[in-house]
């Protein structure tokens, strides 16, 4: 008879096997026993579904088919990291941080695994979910993909919190890529171009099984939870460790910048001697207490730095230029490479920049060119082999016209890039517009993607956004590849971003220069379109972090006919043009003209509450101590040197209780 204690034991008893084989790089049993015992569980758990547990070792070999990818929205933001280049980078990065914090600032430096990040979330010991980074808010929900790969413990040992996420990289170790390669060829398939998009294809498998035959391994860096009672990320680093997870132990806590070049120096030598790929290394303030003090900024965290290893270089053949035309109308010159192999991948196309950047370098199609490839994807082109220049070479002359549309480009003093000025009928300008307008910052309507957009144009149902608000879903039907239910989703979804909130709508309406943070300024000081319609440069200069060349655009963007018009419309339809009722009753401007500098540990508020109040009620959040400070909110455990600096230059520091109470009066 068999009990549920029995296939307990079994699985128990797999899973330390794994744990040995796959984390220690030690196997007590022979690759043959292992699968015999497999078997066996497998034949038990077929017999019995009574028992059965879905992080069972048996779920690692796969099965599971996934049609559809489930979006999930992270519980922590998923951020990007900042990089550097050099020594003085770093330098810098220091300083600021020594602003930011007190006391002596530890670092624990880390390799910068080449894959696709993953955030996995546990729960009582289980793997709940593992969601990819997706744009850093949401991403793929890839459980099932997930749990093939070996690394990544089903069931967690020792003293784990009840509920956390913990952050890694998936990536494919050189020797296991290596080896799937050698199959594709022996099977006249064309080969995987690099191990990173190799293994951040596999994550997007419909079929599990075909990931598990995949070498994928998961190296986790980072755990984000509440009440986790860890102080450090070094520490962090060893309780994951300990509780299963592959820790690789090249990170190394030090007490310098200096020892921090030590460790890129080093790794920079032998990187190659890793069993996977690294391009570059990830400095982290050890300290979570001086991390929290730091922060975040709209993109990444200010306490974490990394560094880029030299881009690798090759040259090639420039077989031609051509020209792209963006949502903006600026014009981005392409250089067509003859492909060439560069770190990793094959490289077709490189970004020029601008008419100035060709002039400089001399650039000529027919020229053998030196392509580099830094952190960004679009590799560039950095210097012209003059030796090697054909004899019948002509010098570059750069469009004069709109290579879409035909209008004579136009360049604005100071600017680096040429513009296609036909902003209404040129068409990747109305294209890509309204795909900005769509896009899930902006509108974020569901049911409706770039591609369609472009469908949409090109059948002439739309000119402009306003336009989405009249279609029907009569006239989206015949579309290509539209069915009753994605029409209906797509009509909905229009809809549906009637609520989404003025500032987004302003951000959403393409005003050149007016990214989401500016977008979400001027909504909160003009309150509603009608304002904003008719402020002046000078008006708009004066709104804080406003400068010239917002003011001059947000002007212009209003200044035009057809632009206006698109608003009326939009207003009609019921689109939020105001700052809404409950916002509205939340804000004041009693702080208003008042910088303030927040540190330490609140108790009422958190932080962040705090410094949305701050902003809510008119005043400024400032990073650090400074002339221009006006208060500083001090809670517990501020640090003394913060103190020090704030009473030589004068500024009054107020506890959390003043500060409240100041906002009640
Ligand atoms: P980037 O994509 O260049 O902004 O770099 C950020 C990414 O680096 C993160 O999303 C991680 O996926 C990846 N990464 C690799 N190794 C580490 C590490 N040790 N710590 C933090 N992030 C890492
Ligand atoms: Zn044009």
């Amino acid at each position: 008879m068999i009990t549920e204690e029995y296939i307990n034991g079994l699985r128990d008893e797999l899973r330390q096997h794994n744990y040995n084989y796959y984390i220690l790089d030690n196997p007590t049993i022979s690759d043959f026993d292992f699968d015999q015992k497999l078997k066996e569980l497998q034949a038990i758990e077929a017999a019995h579904p009574e028992f059965y547990d879905a992080n069972s070792p048996t779920q690692r070999v796969g099965g599971t088919i996934t049609k559809n990818f489930e979006t999930i929205v992270h519980d922590h933001r998923m951020y990007s990291l900042d990089n550097s280049y050099s020594k003085d980078d770093l330098l810098d990065w220091e300083k600021r941080i020594k602003k930011m914090v007190d006391g002596e600032v530890q670092y624990t430096c880390e390799l910068k695994y080449d894959g696709a990040s993953m955030n996995l979330t546990y729960e009582n010991g289980k793997l709940l979910r593992a969601v990819t980074r997706g744009d850093g808010y949401q991403g793929d929900e890839v459980t099932a993909n997930v749990k093939t790969i070996n690394t990544v413990p089903l069931q967690l040992k020792g003293d784990f919190p009840s509920r956390f996420d913990i952050r890694g990289e998936i990536i494919l170790p050189i020797e296991g890529f290596l080896k799937m390669n050698e199959e594709r060829v022996a099977n006249d398939e064309e080969p995987y171009r690099n191990p990173r998009n190799t293994a951040s294809g596999s994550l997007k498998l419909q079929d599990s099984t075909e990931v598990a035959k995949r070498p994928l391994e998961c190296l986790l860096y980072s755990i984000k939870g509440d009440n986790l009672n860890i102080q450090s990320q070094f520490e962090g680093l060893e309780k994951a460790r300990s509780w299963g997870f592959k820790v690789p132990k090249e990170a190394k806590l030090v007490n310098s910048i200096d020892e921090v070049l030590e460790y890129i120096n080093y790794w920079d030598q032998h990187r190659h001697e890793l069993p996977y790929e690294i391009d570059g290394v990830v400095v982290k303030v050890n300290s979570l207490f001086q991390q929290d003090e730091l922060g975040f900024t709209a993109k990444a965290p200010r306490w974490a730095m990394a560094y880029k290893f030299k881009a690798e270089q090759v040259s090639t053949v420039l077989n031609e230029i051509t020209y792209q035309v963006g949502r903006t109308g600026a014009i981005t010159p392409v250089a067509n490479l003859e492909p060439v192999q560069l770190a990793g991948t094959i490289v077709k196309r490189a970004s020029l920049h601008n008419a100035d950047q060709i002039e400089k370098l001399d650039i000529r199609e027919g020229d053998t060119v030196y392509v580099e490839k830094g952190g960004e994807i679009i590799p560039k082109i950095i210097a012209v082999d003059l030796n090697q220049r054909p004899i019948n070479s002509v010098p570059t002359e750069y469009i004069g016209e709109c290579p879409e549309c035909g209008t004579e480009l136009q360049r604005i003093e100071g600017e680096a890039k040429h513009y296609c000025p036909n902003f209404n009928h040129c068409p990747p300008q109305v294209i890509g517009r309204i795909q900005h307008f769509i896009s899930r910052k902006a509108m974020d309507i569901e049911g409706l993607g770039g591609e369609t957009v472009a469908l949409l144009v090109k059948e002439n149902l739309i000119s402009n956004y306003a336009d989405l608000y009249e279609l029907t879903k009569e006239q989206v039907l015949p579309l290509e590849r539209m069915a009753e239910k994605s029409a209906e989703n797509l009509i909905n979804g229009i809809e549906k971003s009637k609520e989404i909130p003025f500032e987004r709508v302003l951000f959403a309406l393409g005003i050149r220069y007016v990214g989401e943070t500016v977008a979400k300024k001027l909504a909160k000081h003009y309150k509603n379109i009608d304002n904003l319609l008719f402020a002046s440069t000078l008006d708009l200069t004066n709104v804080d972090e406003i400068g010239e060349r917002i003011a001059e655009s947000v002007v212009e963007f209003f200044s035009s006919e057809a632009n206006r018009s698109s608003v009326e419309r939009l207003k009609s339809y019921g689109v939020q043009l105001e700052i809404s009722k409950e916002k509205l009753a939340n804000q004041t401007n009693i702080l208003q003209g008042h910088t303030y500098v927040v540190s330490g540990v609140f108790e009422t508020v958190s932080r962040n509450e705090l410094k949305k109040l701050i902003e809510d009620n008119g005043g400024k959040v400032g990073s650090s101590i400074s002339s221009k400070t006006n208060f500083l909110v001090a809670g517990d455990k501020m640090g003394p040197s913060k103190r020090a600096k704030a009473e030589t230059l004068g500024i009054p520091i107020i506890s959390e209780l003043d500060f409240l109470n100041k906002l009640k009066a």
